[in-house]
């Protein structure tokens, strides 16, 4: 008899009691937006800024209405202008390209390696092909590209690096933070990344000028004095009568529900490596199955796992699939000629200029991912593990 898993990919761990009770308090109050405070008050978007920027160690963080509407923000605040050219991941999910395609500019998309990091001697030869002053760098599933290297070859060409770190909060490199290489960083609070608040976003930062507009940007109006992390009053000199207002404020139910569990983060990262260790250490031993490869300059979260099938056919790839769903596991693959759930080809963006990628369309071709909520235990994970194994035998055999 076929071993099953039962239980659910996409369930995440409930909210904290302690977090219910603050969104019960704001509820309450009936102060919802950001700046409506009562006398003396700071308030939780305030706050939670606040608290973040120092968990981060940046000058400056924003709270917004998600991780899409913080790139676009950073695109706009960094100066992009319509029709200009920004390199980005040819391998990320469909709101990195979206934002620059929001903001009237041109994605370049820069091939990736064997490891799912940016291809670095490709992003060489598209910033000189393209001209680019701008790169949105996607850390792709958590996976960090040499940030040295990067940063050296962005600085000498003259590129301002956004970080897009939707999958690598709380990662770092070399011991420095994921999102404090670049000019900006932006990070999401939707239910299936890091923190969970349904929907919502940071944007942070070190430079005054770029956090003022940033924040001018996500519809201040005149209440940025109002901010928990934000630059002394002159930085606003300028950008207040500069910047469109593009609404994507933070409410205080959400901040109020991100609070505690910005508290609980370190350790929910640990929990996240010990169940990707787990269902690692299971697939790992296989010799069709080339998992990938964590350098030793980074720490990653394993919030997600993937793995190769390299010598598979695009048939026997859609049979795993088939054999791991008779075996309760759910995995995506990105070598579908179909987007179903989610959309990581660039060729389902018919949105940016269709452009030629064959490594990374090879990488693509076999690559598997699935999610490891919290939700799973340590033994769930190498079950799954397991499972996904005995699917790759069955079909590989
Ligand atoms: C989720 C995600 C985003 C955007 O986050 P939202 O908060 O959903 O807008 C950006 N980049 C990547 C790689 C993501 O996975």
């Amino acid at each position: 008899m076929t071993r099953r898993f039962t239980r659910s990919f996409t369930q995440q761990e409930p909210i904290p009691a302690d977090a219910i009770d603050a969104a019960v308090a704001v509820l309450q109050s009936g102060r919802l937006h950001r700046y409506n405070l009562a006398t003396g008050e700071t308030g939780e978007v305030a706050s939670l800024e606040a608290e973040y920027r120092d968990w981060q160690g940046s000058a400056y963080c924003l709270a917004l209405t998600s991780g899409g509407q913080a790139l676009q923000i950073a695109l706009r605040a960094c100066g992009v202008a319509p029709g200009e050219a920004v390199l980005t991941n040819a391998f990320t999910l469909a709101p990195v390209p979206g934002a620059i395609q929001a903001v009237g500019a041109q994605s370049v998309l820069v091939e990736i390696d064997e490891n799912l990091r940016l291809d670095l001697y490709d992003l060489e030869r598209k910033i000189t092909q393209s001209g680019a002053r701008t790169m949105l760098l996607s850390h792709m599933r958590g996976h960090l590209c040499d940030m040295e290297r990067l940063m050296s070859i962005c600085d000498t060409a003259g590129v301002a690096v956004i970080e897009d770190c939707a999958h690598t909060m709380g990662a770092s490199w070399n011991g420095k933070r994921s999102g404090n290489f670049g000019k900006v960083a932006c990070f999401s609070t939707q239910t299936y990344k890091h923190l969970n608040s349904g929907e919502g976003g940071f944007l942070t930062t070190d430079d005054p000028d770029l956090a003022a507009r940033a924040t001018i940007l996500s519809g201040s109006y005149m209440l940025y004095e109002r901010h928990g992390a934000g630059p002394a009053r002159e930085a606003f000199d300028g950008p207040r009568y500069e910047m469109p207002n593009c609404s994507a404020r933070m409410d205080a139910l959400r901040a109020a529900i991100l609070r505690p569990q910005l508290a609980t983060l370190d350790a929910n990262i640990e929990r996240w490596n010990k169940r990707y260790h787990a269902a690692e250490r299971a697939l790992k031993p296989h010799n069709r199955i080339a998992t990938i490869a964590v350098p030793a300059e980074e720490v990653h979260v394993g919030s997600s796992i993937q793995f190769r099938l390299p010598d598979f056919t695009a048939e026997q790839c859609r049979a795993v699939i088939a054999a791991a769903a008779g075996r309760g596991v759910e995995l995506k693959w990105f070598g579908a000629s179909e987007p179903v759930g989610f959309t990581s080809s660039h060729h389902s963006w018919r949105y940016v200029k269709q452009q030629e990628l064959p490594e990374t369309d090879r990488i693509m071709a076999t690559l598997f991912d699935m999610r490891l909520p919290l939700s799973f235990s340590e033994a769930d994970c190498t079950l799954i593990g397991e499972l996904i194994g005995e699917a790759v035998s069955e079909v590989g055999q």
